[in-house]
């Protein structure tokens, strides 16, 4: 009988792949950290105890098989593990390299649970894919027989090709409608490269425009086209549309010269990634080199701000957040990476207006607080130690507060479009219906700002849902 090569977190440590020195990171956008060795990927995937009942995977939103993936990497079966990880998760190696693991499928490892450290899950989830990226394994998109239907998507982001990848297997005429010129939302332009390089994007963008979806680019729903066209040309329409508009404060100077919204520096700077021309870089309106820079945020986004800054040659990178690092939103892992890099944090710091000379940015009016007794939430609220406040000095600023949905009814005049009371698309769960019949909505415009997964299991699920209406609707015509 073959050994059975799980079972070893009493022997093996937890261990993830090598991660670049901060000096060397610093250099480039390139990711932090290298490529499991295969050796290393069995040895770590070995360590999973193969639980009667995956916490894991009930934590996963896509509800990955987990443990059965760990296995056959275990076993040197990689193809396998790789068929097993696909069959639940669109892109695999894009969430083993961003989704929040701490909070999702390793913060619920039973083996960390009782103080092993859990299975590095993310990490072996990245090698498995990129490894069948580089063998081949990864199939093209194939539908065994053409449908007549068509579905329009309206944002290329990774719920809308979530959407878009199930659609199109099944044959289905797909368009994705996207006012940026290169598709992939946020994973384009958002997240930087130093956490998900962009050909890992791209090489995903290229594998749906060969199977047969149809892109739109440079096309902004409400200005190049209209809600209602769109609707007239497919038999279903999917939103997903993500939250653009950045949370601001209204606070004095704030329209000072140099400070700018955490999604434009980020754009941005993501452009630059791809080897664009920009515009507002080369005037050096987004460009940190020499300059010190100040974000305002405690979440993710900031965190991607503070360390692009560190990346184009800032001379000090500071990072204000009205609470302690203990309940700050942004991923702890994030944070660390941050102060390796350089960042500093100045916690319990909040903003109260901005200096400047000549109508230009020369620094933050901060007051200090301090954590009072929790609110409604539970969480405990932030008060003001009168008599600390001081100037942080700042060239530029840069504001992470978080994002709201656009107003789509107004924009799209869809005045039955039905949203939340924060703007968000009412969407039924697990199929995404609107209130308007044929329509859909997927990812952040439902959720609020939320994460990748999320978005690739609402785009699966929704597509899923207007299949099984379409083979309805094809049996009813049959009778
Ligand atoms: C800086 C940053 C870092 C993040 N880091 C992480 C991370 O590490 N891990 C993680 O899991 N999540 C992260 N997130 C969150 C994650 O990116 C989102 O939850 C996810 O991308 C949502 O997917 P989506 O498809 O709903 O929308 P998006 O990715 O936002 O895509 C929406 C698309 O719709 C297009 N669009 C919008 N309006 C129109 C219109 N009128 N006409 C045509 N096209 C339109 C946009 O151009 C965009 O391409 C991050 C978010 C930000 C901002
Ligand atoms: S998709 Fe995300 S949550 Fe699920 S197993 Fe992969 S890394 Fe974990």
């Amino acid at each position: 009988m073959a050994k059975q090569p799980m079972l070893k977190f009493v022997k093996v440590e937890r261990d993830m792949p090598t991660k670049r020195s901060a000096g060397d990171r610093k250099l480039d956008f390139a990711e932090i950290y290298a490529e499991f060795a295969d050796a290393k990927a069995k040895e770590q995937a070995s360590r999973c105890s193969q639980c009667g009942v995956p916490y894991c995977q009930s934590h996963c939103p896509l509800h990955n098989n987990i443990p059965d993936w760990l296995r056959l990497t275990a076993e040197g079966r990689l193809q396998e593990a790789y068929d097993v990880s696909q069959a639940t998760n669109t892109f695999p190696e894009i969430c083993g390299r961003i989704c929040p693991q701490d909070r999702l499928c390793e913060g619920n490892c039973v083996i960390e649970q009782s103080g092993h450290g859990t299975v590095t899950i993310g990490s072996v989830e990245k090698y498995v894919t990129d490894t069948a990226w580089e063998e081949g394994w990864v199939q093209p998109i194939t539908p065994s027989q053409e449908r007549s239907e068509s579905v329009g998507i309206i944002g290329a982001g990774p719920g809308g090709l979530a959407a878009a990848d199930v659609l199109r297997r099944a044959g289905v005429q797909v368009t994705v409608y996207d006012r940026y010129d290169r598709s992939g939302g946020l994973l384009t332009y958002g997240i930087p490269g130093f956490k998900l390089e962009k050909d890992v994007v791209m090489r995903r963008n290229e594998q749906l425009e060969k199977g047969g979806v149809t892109f739109k680019l440079n096309c902004n729903v409400g200005e190049d086209i209209t809600f209602e066209e769109i609707r007239a040309a497919h038999d279903a329409v999917i939103i997903a549309t993500g939250v653009y508009k950045s949370r601001d404060l209204q606070l004095p100077n704030n329209t000072a010269t140099g400070i700018e919204r955490a999604i434009d520096y980020l754009t941005v700077s993501n452009k630059l990634s791809f080897g664009d021309s920009v515009a507002e870089f080369d005037s050096g309106q987004f460009d940190a080199s020499g300059k010190r820079v100040v974000v305002i945020g405690g979440g993710d986004t900031a965190m991607d701000c503070v360390r692009t800054a560190i990346r184009q040659g800032a001379t000090s990178v500071k990072c204000l957040y009205r609470r302690d690092r203990a309940n700050m939103p942004g991923s702890q892992r994030e944070v660390q990476n941050a102060e390796e890099e350089g960042v500093v944090f100045e916690w319990l710091s909040a903003p109260k207006g901005f200096t400047e000379e000549g109508g230009k940015v020369t620094g933050v009016m901060v007051q200090k607080m301090r954590l009072g007794a929790p609110d409604a939430t539970g969480r405990q609220a932030p008060e003001v130690i009168e008599g600390a406040d001081y100037v942080e000095d700042a060239d530029i600023v840069i504001k992470a507060l978080g994002f709201e949905p656009e107003d789509l009814p107004t924009l799209w005049s869809q005045p039955e479009l039905a949203v939340t009371r924060w703007g968000t698309v009412k969407a039924a769960f697990t199929t995404g219906a609107t209130d308007l019949p044929g329509v859909y909505a997927v990812g952040d415009i439902v959720r609020g700002a939320s994460l990748v997964v999320w978005a690739i299991r609402d785009g699966r699920d929704c597509a899923t849902a207007i299949l099984e209406q379409m083979s309805g609707a094809a049996a009813v015509a049959a009778q």
